[in-house]
């Protein structure tokens, strides 16, 4: 590491957070802890007191990396009031196999659970934590249009119309996934970005709750509608209302989104394929037409900081695919290093050094976990279902069960832990390798050979370490 080289963050002037999503409230809760004064330019009104419109992405799957960041800067207690436990998935079958419902607990341990929590609530926990401090300033309705890295200057225009430009010492950029701050930064850093549409889009509905708020799920589980090219969720809200998130492809047949544009083909399609839904929710062909459908895509990107005036945090460097819930708890995390990294007297006074070590730090787990978002919607949508799937799952936990420092669920490792993604998806594929050794022409858990077993499990080595 570098020594004193440089001016700290502060020195150079004004520091500017662009965005104030979950990423943006967070970070500058962080830099204010540290003694900043900050200031956040966030594009929209503020959500603690306009309704978010229907449609868009309201509740989220919170998992151990998030917490963990919640917990550190204190503010679990009260997150922790907003959510709702979900401690496994319940799988509802098309009913072709005979099975109906059927619930995959995520763990052998009883606390590890994920946490249905919604996004404008925990957002405005965490903008309320950051305004709490005294240090930081929230600038709503302020959009970032331009990024002047040689000037330090930003643009951004009023809800009215008219722009302003406002000097910046050192600028975070978190302004989401269609981030105007890294197209400035990833320029001036000779990087690149890489958008790949999923070719799937998702479009969300409420189940409501029942008579007196209760629940007409299963509130503890995630629910799942797997069939086997699209599938459907459901993620409960405290309130007793449910999120249902339709995933389909945008185009191509009849069970695309591209087809679904009125009540004939939008009513077919759910009688089809959700029966079981369309009791549920009798305002659904409604709601669906009304509705945005949301586009998804994973965006790579390197050359996340121009020198000591400007980096990026959170989806603004790497969108992943939702089907792992984890590109909020990856920005949380994110926000955790970069504060860690901050800290670290190794970097004082090298502020450009800090962001790169911070690319180099968080590029390859970002890039993991990409990987492994997109393979979890083929689980999600159809492995769920798989004989093989199952029996390789209920191996994995028997294993992890008799050999808990050898063996750890994939599924585990990237929700109940804070081992680096990367170090937890190369661990996955070494403890594929043997899942598949053991399950060689066998159909049940009490066929395998668990002496071998044993064998096999010791020469993994101990588990990656938590970050
Ligand atoms: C359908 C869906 C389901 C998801 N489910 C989960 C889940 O279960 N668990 C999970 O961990 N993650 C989930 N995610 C991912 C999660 O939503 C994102 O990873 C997370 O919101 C990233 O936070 P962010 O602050 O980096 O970006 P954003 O949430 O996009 O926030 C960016 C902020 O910047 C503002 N902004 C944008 N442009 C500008 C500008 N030019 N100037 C000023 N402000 C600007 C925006 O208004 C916004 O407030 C899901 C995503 C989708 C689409």
């Amino acid at each position: 590491m570098t020594g004193p080289t440089g001016p700290s963050l502060g020195d150079a002037g004004p520091v500017t957070v662009v965005g104030g999503g979950p990423a943006g409230a967070m970070l500058a809760l962080y830099l204010a802890r540290q003694g900043h004064d900050v200031t956040v330019f966030e594009s929209r009104p503020d959500l603690r007191r306009v309704d978010i419109s229907a449609g868009r992405s309201i509740n989220l799957a919170l998992a151990t990396r998030g917490i963990v960041c919640l917990q550190q800067l204190g503010l679990l207690e009260r997150v922790h009031a907003i959510t709702v436990p979900m401690a496994g998935r319940m799988v509802h079958s098309d009913g072709t196999d005979g099975a109906g419902v059927d619930f995959q607990a995520y763990s052998n341990q009883p606390d590890e659970v994920i946490y249905s929590v919604s996004r404008p609530a925990l957002n405005g926990i965490l903008l309320d934590a950051a305004e709490a401090t005294g240090r930081v300033t929230i600038h709503f309705g302020h959009r970032c249009t331009a990024v002047d890295l040689e000037r330090r200057v930003a643009t951004y225009r009023l809800e009215r119309g008219d722009t302003v430009e406002v000097a910046f010492g050192t600028l975070f950029g978190c302004d989401g996934s269609t981030s105007e701050v890294r197209d400035a930064v990833v320029a001036a850093a000779g990087g690149t970005v890489i958008i790949d549409p999923l070719g799937h889009g998702y479009k969300e509905l409420m189940l409501a709750a029942g008579p007196g708020g209760s629940f007409r799920l299963d509130p503890n589980a995630l629910h799942i509608w797997p069939r086997g090219e699209h599938m459907l969720i459901a993620l409960p809200n405290p309130d007793g209302n449910f999120t249902v998130t339709l995933f389909l492809p945008v185009e191509g047949g009849p069970d695309s989104f591209e087809h679904l544009v009125d009540e004939a083909a939008v009513a077919g399609f759910f009688d089809r394929q959700f029966p079981e839904v369309v009791e549920l929710i009798p305002d659904l062909v409604d709601q669906f037409l009304a509705h945005p459908t949301g586009k998804l895509a994973t965006i790579r990107s390197t050359g996340w900081s121009a020198g000591d005036a400007a980096v990026l945090v959170g989806d603004a460097a790497h969108a992943i695919v939702p089907f792992h819930g984890q590109g909020m708890n990856l920005a949380f995390e994110s926000c955790r290093i970069l504060d860690r990294l901050l800290r670290d007297q190794g970097y004082a006074g090298d502020l450009a050094a800090t962001f790169r070590a911070f690319e180099a730090s968080r590029k390859p787990n970002a890039d993991a976990i990409a990987d492994e978002a997109l393979a979890n919607y083929v689980e999600m949508r159809a492995g769920v279902v798989d004989p093989r799937y199952l029996l390789q799952r209920e191996l994995a936990l028997e294993l992890e069960r008799r050999h808990p420092d050898r063996m750890a669920d994939r599924y585990g490792m990237v929700m109940f832990t804070t081992m680096p993604y990367a170090a937890a998806k190369e661990r996955s594929e070494r403890q594929q390798e043997v899942l598949d050794t053991l399950t060689v022409g066998i159909s049940r858990l009490d066929q395998v050979d668990f002496a071998r077993a044993a064998e096999l499990v010791e020469t993994l080595g101990p588990l990656p370490a938590w970050e």
